[in-house]
Formats: structure tokens, C-alpha cells, sequence
């Protein structure tokens, strides 16, 4: 079983490349900002609280987040494998997603980081809100945020998996086919 975590900074192209790769390795994404995405299409009591703090740029709390992400392998079990897009994202997160992997007797295979510089993240989420439609997406001060919020509560994930040479740095700028290429020679080599 390939499990894998698609790492980086919003805009860094992970849930362009997730597509990409469910395509040539039939794994199961599953990103957590699209699950809450679609509970607050659905006006879910859970939807509301998340986007209250999705709105400003900051974490859903740990426990919201860890049990959705639960259900969510509960409920696809018999699958080859999972690409987890935007969890964990602190080291609560790390630490279930460890244990929960543990008790279905799978584990983490590989973090790749797909790394993109932050002025180049702005413009590039931005460019994504006149699109997609997403509050987080059209106010540089918030996006701002977010990357700050990256980098001081989530890149201690990076490091852990790091610590037992899980973690791989992939450059995430250039054109998408040749990002693609470098995370599927990272794969490949599992
Ligand atoms: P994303 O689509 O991954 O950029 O996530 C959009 C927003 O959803 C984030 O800015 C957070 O507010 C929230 N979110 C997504 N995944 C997580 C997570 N693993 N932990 C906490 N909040 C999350």
C-alpha cells in the first residue's frame, strides 16, 4: 500500500498534482479543505464551525479536524492507498494520522513538500480566487496569513517525518508536467 502526503504552502499546486496523481496510481485523495468545502455547502453544523475559521485564515481545531479525517478512512478502507492533501497540518494531527495509520496496519509511505517561493504563492492564489470562488483565496492580507500559519504550525510536520527520511523537499515551480514528473520519480522509487 502507497500512502502518501502531498505537503506545502497554499497555491503550491497540491490539489492540481493530486489529481495527476490518482490518475496514475488510483489512491484515494483526500484533502481536508475540500471536505470542509463541501460541509459548508451543505450548511453542516461542522461546515459552519470550520468556516469561521477558514474565513480568517486560520487552523480548524485538532479535534474537528482529526475526526473528519477519521470518517473519512473509516469509511473507504479497501482502497491501494491514500494521498492526504492538506493534513496533517500540526503535530496533533501527526500524531493521529500515526496512530490511525498503525491501527489499519498501513503507514505513512512519503511526505513530498512541493516548494514554491511565498511572492509567487500570492500571485498564484489570487489568481485562483477570481475563479474558484473561495473567500480565503481573494484578499492578500489573508493569504498572507495562511502562509505564516504554514510556516510556523505546520512545517514542524515537515521535520518529523524528516527525522525517519520520510520527508522529501520536490521544486514546485515550472511547468506542471515536469512537477509531476519529479513526484512520480520520488514514488518510484518506493
Ligand atoms: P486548503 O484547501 O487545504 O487550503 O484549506 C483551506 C482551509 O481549510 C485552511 O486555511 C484551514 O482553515 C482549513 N483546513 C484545511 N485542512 C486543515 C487541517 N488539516 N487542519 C486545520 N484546518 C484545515
Amino acid at each position: 500500500m502507497i500512502n502518501l502526503i502531498l505537503f506545502g504552502p497554499p497555491g503550491s499546486g497540491k490539489g492540481t498534482q493530486a489529481a495527476k496523481l490518482v490518475d496514475r496510481y488510483q489512491l484515494l485523495h483526500i484533502s481536508t479543505g475540500d471536505l470542509f468545502r463541501y460541509e459548508i455547502g451543505n450548511s453542516t453544523p461542522l461546515g459552519l464551525e470550520a468556516k469561521s475559521y477558514m474565513d480568517r485564515g486560520m487552523l480548524v481545531p485538532d479535534s474537528v479536524t482529526i475526526g473528519m479525517l477519521r470518517n473519512k478512512v473509516e469509511a473507504n478502507l479497501e482502497v491501494p492507498g491514500y494521498i492526504f492533501d492538506g493534513f496533517p497540518r500540526t503535530i496533533p494531527q501527526y500524531i493521529a494520522l500515526d496512530e490511525l495509520m498503525e491501527e489499519k496496519g498501513h503507514s505513512i509511505s512519503k511526505l513530498l513538500m512541493l516548494d514554491v517561493p511565498d511572492d509567487e504563492i500570492v500571485v498564484r492564489v489570487l489568481e485562483r480566487g477570481k475563479t474558484s470562488g473561495r473567500p480565503d483565496d481573494s484578499n492578500e492580507a489573508l493569504i498572507r496569513k495562511r502562509i505564516e500559519v504554514f510556516n510556523e504550525e505546520t512545517t514542524p510536520v515537515f521535520d518529523h517525518y524528516a527525522l525517519s527520511g520520510r520527508s522529501v523537499r520536490i521544486v514546485g515551480v515550472g511547468d506542471k508536467a515536469e512537477i509531476f514528473g519529479r513526484l512520480c520519480a520520488e514514488i518510484d522509487n518506493l
